[in-house]
């Protein structure tokens, strides 16, 4: 691509925060923003916020936020020259991006190769082989039998990870720690394999004993530059599912920085990679670092490597998939203090982190110096059980780690979300934590913890009797602040939301 051709409307394939963030890049540059909604989401924060609004389906993801066909004739039909896919849902699917290709729009994401792939495990890890990025020792090919397993495992040598090819979002993958239980678990795996991902190809590597998990952000336009953005670390984890990720890590030196980086920009290169997206590597204990995975996307925890590098990623992303060309203002791009980010989910840590629907009958979200929130939802919004229930993340940024966490310990005694239960009494646990204060991180950490009852449990009581003191004190002021005050709040703010809705059904409403 060599010319520069500006978006005048972009749709957006997502729903909750990330579409709202979406939102709000495309609105700094003049750019319309359009987005689709199920019947789940018809009053969400991004219907409200949007240009224009399309119903593409009922509430379950298969029938709407799933429809990347429906999606694209929208597309096409509204007059949009890109869509943005955001993360999750159809944002890794080559198919999808094929098909935008078809149609002849820009995908504000990598070529639809390129997906494809880093897609297969055993394809991507391949071609980093090839392109002299350093893999977990093991295999290059599928097992072909169980016989093959057995020999290959004790050639790594145990404990060893069978993985599914085609497996992702941490499913289909098995930990072998001895060989007695390589034949149930090379069966299971297998056949697990080719019901949930129609692939049933294995392979084995070795398991890295508590390894952190490093990934290095990086841009690459359509002029065959890619730069390294630095890394963010995101070991804390529960079940394989990120919680908690800062920028820079606290391990990672310039030096360490360096090579991570060179050899993240060596695996785009490898699939000529455009657009934003991120290597995810283990860094294990002596120092030494394996390539895991290439997302294809921009990732929910991309607002840590903003606040440090002070570079907006969705207007890169943006900008690139406009043809635009990465400046040299990114070419030696340094961490300036460091950023923590939180993931809110709507889930009770103390009821094994069931998923809490519900309306959020009150929503205060902390604000001040080095505190940033890109939340998906409001107060008076509704939870529904259809998606994923994170709510968006709170962001804080400090002069080094020690003010980040400091922020963020100030940022948890601000916060209020009442009608649903949430992560927020976990997180106020964590920021008391000697390993996390210490940044003792690795990618099971979190899960001991949690088996251990060292977290949540311990604090249960006192934060409920805080929340409950402050709920007190609150009710009062209220209730003063009504008598003097006879104009009530929540009336303003539905006549808002009200003139937002009417706004964001323009065009809407005749999709479906
Ligand atoms: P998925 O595509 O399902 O996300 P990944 O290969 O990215 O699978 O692995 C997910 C998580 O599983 C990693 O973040 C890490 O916590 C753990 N993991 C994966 N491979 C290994 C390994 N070889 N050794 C130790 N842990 C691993």
């Amino acid at each position: 691509m060599a010319s520069v051709r500006k978006f005048e409307k972009v749709l957006i394939a997502n729903r909750g925060e990330i579409a709202v963030r979406v939102i709000r890049g495309l609105r700094e540059l003049g750019i319309k923003a359009a987005t689709i909604y199920s019947d789940a989401d018809r009053r969400s924060l991004a219907v409200l916020l949007s240009d224009e609004a399309y119903r593409i389906g009922p509430a379950p993801s298969r029938d709407s936020y799933l429809r990347g066909d429906a999606i694209v004739e929208l597309a096409v039909e509204i007059g949009a020259d890109a869509i943005h896919p955001g993360y999750g849902f159809l944002a890794e699917r080559a198919s999808f991006a094929r098909r935008i290709e078809e149609a002849g729009l820009q995908l504000i994401g990598p070529p639809s190769s390129a997906i494809e792939a880093m897609g297969s495990k055993l394809e991507s890890r391949r071609l980093m082989i090839a392109a002299g990025v350093p893999v977990v020792p093991g295999g290059e090919s599928a097992l072909a039998s169980l016989e093959e397993a057995t020999e290959t495992a004790s050639a790594i040598g145990y404990s060893v990870m069978l993985k599914a090819s085609a497996g992702g979002g941490g499913k289909g993958m098995r930990l072998i720690r001895e060989p007695g239980e390589m034949a149930a678990a090379f069966r299971a795996t297998r056949s697990e394999a080719a019901a949930s991902f129609g692939d049933d190809a294995v392979y084995l590597e070795k398991y890295v004993e508590q390894p952190r998990h490093v990934e290095i952000q990086i841009l690459g336009d359509h002029h065959g530059k890619v730069v390294s953005l630095g890394e963010r670390e995101c070991s804390l984890q529960r079940r394989h599912q990120k919680v908690v990720e800062e920028a820079p890590s606290p391990v990672v030196s310039p030096e360490l920085r360096a090579r991570m980086g060179e050899a993240a920009v060596r695996a785009a290169e490898a699939v000529g990679y455009t657009n934003a997206g991120t290597v995810e590597f283990l860094l294990d204990r002596s120092g030494e670092f394996y390539f895991l995975e290439m997302n294809t996307r921009l990732q929910v925890e991309h607002p840590v490597t903003e606040m440090v590098t002070g570079v907006d990623l969705v207007r890169w992303q943006i900008a690139i998939a406009q043809g635009e060309a990465l400046g040299s203002e990114l070419d030696a791009v340094e961490p300036r203090g460091h950023a923590i980010e939180l993931r809110l989910y709507a889930e009770d840590p103390f009821r094994n982190f069931a998923p809490s629907p519900g309306v959020i009958e009150r929503l205060r979200l902390p604000e001040g110096p080095g505190v940033r929130n890109d939340c998906g939802v409001y107060e008076g919004d509704e939870i529904s059980i259809h998606y994923d229930p994170m709510l968006g993340k709170l962001i804080v940024w400090g002069a080094d780690r020690g003010e980040a966490l400091r922020r963020l310990r100030r940022a948890l005694q601000e916060i209020r979300i009442e009608g649903i239960r949430t992560t927020v009494p976990l997180y106020r646990s964590l920021v008391d934590d000697a390993d996390f204060i210490a940044g003792n991180l690795d990618i099971a950490m979190l899960d001991r913890k949690l088996e251990a009852g060292e977290l949540t449990p311990a604090h249960a009581s006192e934060h409920t009797d805080l929340t409950l003191i402050a709920a007190a004190l609150e009710h009062g002021l209220r209730q003063s602040r009504a008598s003097a005050a006879p104009a009530p709040e929540g009336g303003r703010r539905g006549h808002w939301r009200e003139a937002g809705r009417r706004e964001s059904l323009r065009g809407g409403g005749a999709w479906s």
